[in-house]
């Protein structure tokens, strides 16, 4: 009987915060197991994931840029893996391959409660609309905001987002548009485009923010993103990603270990 070995694939993979995580949850609940870093080719995902059962892995994360991979390797999918298209978890037992996301949920728990801000009723902006934007939006609208609206570069992508999803939001409360023709002002701004990565804006009218406006961008890094800077000159109360990181690891590690592990230690240690 070895340790339980579980481990993160992406490329690149060096910087990842996961394995520090992990080790903490851990930690914090007496699991015994082990959590390591892998570099995947961009060629070689399937082999690795395959290597890595052989090794008797349990489980893995999934970053960047193999999330779709992922979700098509996975022999089974959790209800919101399906809704997402993308899985950031994978599960190895003897029935195979399950899939998981955990991201959106993830996202929720920090807004709701590390933030300590209820999405039920209110009016939510969700910036984006590629895989991070699709994982986040069945969650948010489990909690029942008053308004989702979905604004995105390509303004098709957000629409198709509106027709799978708004059937399941209720009448009315998810809308796309392009970032230009977004209505009105929201109590939680959320960035989920990857211009932040190029240290790029969302061109969204100011206007959506007012004062006390909980805007999240889901980028983190040493210093606050464009975004942050930008919602905060207009009165919003700033987030990044780092929460939603943490918390997105807690669910994770719940569905391998069946122990959720508390995360505000762990994210103020990452601080
Ligand atoms: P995708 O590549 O799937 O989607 C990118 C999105 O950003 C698309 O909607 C795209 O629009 C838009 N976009 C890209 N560049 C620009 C730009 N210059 N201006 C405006 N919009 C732009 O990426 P992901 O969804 O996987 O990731 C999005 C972000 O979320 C990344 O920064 C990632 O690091 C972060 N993330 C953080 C997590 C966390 O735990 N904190 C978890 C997952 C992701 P278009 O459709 O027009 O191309």
């Amino acid at each position: 009987h070895g340790v339980d070995k579980y481990c993160v694939f992406g490329n690149p993979i060096a910087h990842s915060k996961s394995p520090d995580i992990h080790a903490a949850f851990a930690a914090a609940t007496e699991q015994r197991l082990t959590y390591e870093k892998r570099l995947a080719p961009l060629d070689g995902f399937a082999q690795a994931v395959h290597a890595f059962i052989a090794e008797g892995g349990k489980g893995a994360n999934v970053t960047v840029p193999f999330k779709l991979e992922a979700y098509r390797l996975a022999g089974a999918l959790t209800v919101r893996a399906q809704a997402a298209g993308a899985v950031n978890t994978l599960l190895f037992d003897e029935y195979g391959i399950t899939g998981d996301n955990t991201d959106g949920a993830g996202l929720v728990a920090d807004i709701t409660v590390n933030a300590g801000v209820p999405i039920a009723g209110k009016r939510v902006l969700l910036l984006g609309a590629g895989g991070a934007a699709r994982g986040a939006v069945l969650p948010i609208l489990e909690h029942r905001p008053a308004a989702l609206a979905i604004a995105n570069r390509t303004v098709a992508t957000a629409e198709a987002l509106v027709q799978q999803f708004a059937p399941l939001g209720g009448e009315g409360v998810v809308s796309a548009s392009g970032f230009d023709g977004v209505d009105g002002s929201f109590d939680i701004v959320i960035n989920a485009t990857s211009a932040s990565l190029q240290a790029d804006l969302p061109p969204v009218s100011p206007s959506v923010f007012h004062q006390g406006t909980l805007a999240l961008d889901m980028m983190y890094g040493k210093e606050p993103t464009v975004f942050m800077r930008f919602a905060a000159s207009h009165g919003a109360s700033v987030r990044d990603g780092l929460g939603m990181l943490v918390e997105q690891a807690a669910e994770a590690f719940h569905g391998w270990r069946g122990v959720r592990p508390r995360t505000a230690e762990v994210l103020a240690n990452l601080r």
